[in-house]
């Protein structure tokens, strides 16, 4: 679609302003730093940026948030939300994925400004292009203010979240080298055990080594019996 032109009168770079410093407390709070305004009458009835992370609600975008909080505005004044919806412009520092986008097409509303595409989710046109199955009388315009929106998601993502589930990769990496810390402990545990034993018996461990072979004959029935009993162990296993 398109670039179109914001409603009269509309400041769009001063409410992305806005919006940025949105997505800049959603970054500081651990979340992906999207930040949403829904402006009505040149008022922003309703502010937002993503809760995911803290509601553990994947469906908790910036623009969700939002379109609760004009539905609850919408029962306090006692509006119609639909002509509320109507005459509403949404402000958002990432393009809308493809569940909020198609929300704000069935809501009707007036326009989606949008700063930095969304390659991954974007549903205005980055990945799928939703407005083409509505027919709607929303304008959207991207890349408003986009560098800025974009350095905010580069900053999330250099960071770490802890609530993202952990690829198999890293899982793998981190399995591995948690054999390896696991085998040192045994080797730890065993060296520490064997040198216990030979203290309390007085002697150093290379002494009670040549020792134990003088005092056990290769002979020996204890290690035989043993021996035998764990191939047969093995026999029956394979
Ligand atoms: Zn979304």
């Amino acid at each position: 679609m398109d670039d179109m032109t914001m409603s009269a009168g509309m400041d769009t770079s001063a409410w992305m302003d806005v919006a940025l410093q949105r997505a800049e407390e959603s970054l500081r709070k651990g979340e992906v730093p999207v930040g949403c305004l829904f402006v009505y009458n040149n008022e922003a009835i309703a502010t937002g940026n993503n809760t995911v992370n803290e509601t553990c609600n994947a469906t908790r975008h910036a623009e969700i948030n939002c379109i609760d909080q004009v539905l609850r505005f919408c029962r306090e004044k006692q509006l119609d939300h639909e002509t509320v919806f109507q005459d509403l412009d949404v402000i958002v520092t990432v393009e809308p994925c493809i569940m909020c986008v198609s929300a704000l097409l069935q809501l009707c509303v007036r326009s989606i400004v949008y700063g930095c595409a969304n390659d991954r989710f974007g549903g205005c046109r980055s990945v799928l292009e939703i407005p083409s199955l509505y027919e709607p009388k929303t304008t959207i315009q991207g890349d408003v203010k986009a560098d800025e929106a974009m350095k905010l998601l580069k900053d999330f993502y250099k960071g770490s979240n802890p609530n993202a589930p952990e690829s198999k990769v890293n899982k793998k990496g981190r399995k591995a080298k948690e054999t390896v810390v696991l085998t040192e402990n045994q080797k730890t545990s065993r060296m520490a055990s064997y040198a216990r034993s030979h203290i309390l018996a007085g002697s150093s461990p290379r002494s009670r080594t040549s020792a134990g072979n003088r005092r056990r004959p290769r002979t020996c029935p204890g290690p035989a019996v043993e021996l035998g009993q764990e191939e047969k162990i093995k026999g029956r296993i394979i």
